[in-house]
């Protein structure tokens, strides 16, 4: 039997498999959802539309963002597409991720995967590379939106501290100069969102981040262990993170990134553009199966059965209950502020209330490089070189074809590589045709 005629079989036969795994649950052994749910049928590709190879690394973090990554390899949405060999390895750290895709696969590292922007412009440009080596990524879609959060240590209940901070401005600024430490947040990479989200959080209450408190990037586990001991006040990360620290009884939950920019920009799917260059096909195939994997994660009727895949020792190593409220959109506030209970809050990974997310939007790659000229990561003259800079790491032509391709309707398909003004909860607006005059609004910045 060839491999291809072999697929079929098996997704012929998925139907018998079915009714064999229910018979094995009657005799006192549970299916999981996982194996109720057969994997997706291998289609067959005609040549324009056949991966040039079927190995891939990709890196991920195991946070809400990699979801897609790990559905289209469990869920069997690679294969589908031809890409049979794909790896997909979880990195120690950012920074971890960031050594493996500028040595590459060849080289016993990745070929891109899952990154926080601007991590793939920064790459690109060859910002935070050894030696400043530019290693040209391309930025072919956004993971997810939402499933973000920071927490707060127990030891600051009662101070107010939600999503609008000012009510606990002067406590928390208190803290510096005087006998005890400065109130002390962590990001897990500094320079890309989630140090973005705490510093435009702090500072739209009043605080500023590089002067009022200490902020610095700390490894997930340190932070925590920081928090539980006493030393460390607030973390800004991806879910499950913020979920852990709240169920093991460390900390609350201050705010939720859905919160404070609503359907904002998350992280995104990015490869070295050397990869990409070779394999344009493969690169197609990659981001079809995970546009696949995205659709399939918002349906409300597989969240079970995606909790219980992430959830696993090999991707998040946590007990599903951890997963189960944040991906349906539930969120335990603490310090006096309601719960939220709205799946449009949670992770999204397909669309969300303002369209696609899947989309790479330049007007979002432009907001990520705005407001690094805003804390003074990236010089003032970069908004002069911004289109340069976006154009060479955007991939939204890739994107058009690749969804055209497996026949997403033309209504989800973005007409412009803008979506438009974006509104921030504290009233401050960002305008992708005049990212100056966001700069100009915002009271708090290093420029
Ligand atoms: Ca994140």
């Amino acid at each position: 039997m060839t491999e291809f005629s072999r697929r079929k079989f098996l997704a012929t036969a998925g139907a018998s498999a079915i009714a064999s795994v229910f018979l094995k649950g009657c005799i006192g052994n549970p299916p999981s959802a996982a194996d109720l749910s057969p994997k997706a049928v291998a289609l067959n590709l005609s040549s324009d539309q056949k991966p040039e190879t079927t190995t891939v690394k990709l890196g991920y973090i195991p946070i809400a963002e990699a979801t897609p990554l790990i559905i289209a390899q469990e869920k069997g949405f690679f294969a589908r597409h031809g890409m049979t060999d794909v790896e997909i390895s979880k990195q120690a750290s950012w920074g971890s991720a960031r050594d493996n895709v500028e040595i590459g696969s060849a080289g016993g590292g990745i070929d891109g995967g899952q990154w926080q922007l601007p991590m793939p412009h920064l790459i690109s440009e060859g910002i935070i590379t050894k030696g400043n080596r530019k290693i040209p990524m391309i930025n072919l879609l956004q993971l997810s939106t939402h499933g973000n959060g920071i927490a707060i240590a127990n030891q600051h209940s009662g101070q107010g501290i939600g999503l609008d901070v000012s009510p606990a401005a002067d406590y928390i600024k208190g803290l510096q100069g005087t006998a005890s430490r400065p109130f002390t947040a962590a990001h897990t990479f500094p320079k890309v969102n989630q140090d973005f989200w705490i510093r435009y959080w702090l500072a739209a209450g009043g605080i500023d981040p590089d002067k009022d408190i200490k902020l610095l990037a700390v490894p997930a586990a340190q932070t925590v262990a920081n928090m539980r001991t006493g030393t460390m006040d607030a973390f800004s990360t991806g879910d499950p993170w913020p979920l852990r620290i709240a169920r093991d009884d460390i900390g609350f939950m201050a705010v939720l990134t859905s919160q404070i920019w609503q359907f904002h920009p998350e992280e995104y799917f990015a490869l070295r553009r050397d990869w990409v260059d070779q394999h344009p096909q493969a690169t197609k195939a990659l981001m079809k199966a995970i546009m696949e994997a995205q659709q399939w994660c918002d349906k409300p009727e597989n969240r079970e059965e995606l909790v219980k895949i992430v959830a696993a020792r090999k991707y998040f190593n946590v007990p599903p209950e951890v997963l189960r409220p944040p991906y349906a959109g539930k969120y335990q506030m603490a310090d006096g502020k309601p719960d939220i209970n709205d799946p449009m809050m949670g992770p999204l990974y397909w669309k969300d209330g303002r369209g696609s997310v899947s989309y790479p939007y330049k007007s979002h790659e432009l907001w990520f490089l705005t407001e690094s000229v805003r804390w003074g990561f990236l010089p003032e003259e970069t908004l002069n070189d911004a289109e340069r800079i976006i154009n060479a790491v955007n991939g939204e032509k890739l994107w058009r074809e690749a969804a055209q391709e497996i026949g997403v309707p033309a209504a989800d398909i973005p007409k412009s590589t803008s979506r438009g003004v974006e509104k921030f909860f504290d009233g401050t607006e960002f305008d992708p045709a005049n990212p100056r005059a966001y700069l100009n609004s915002l009271a708090i910045k290093r420029v």
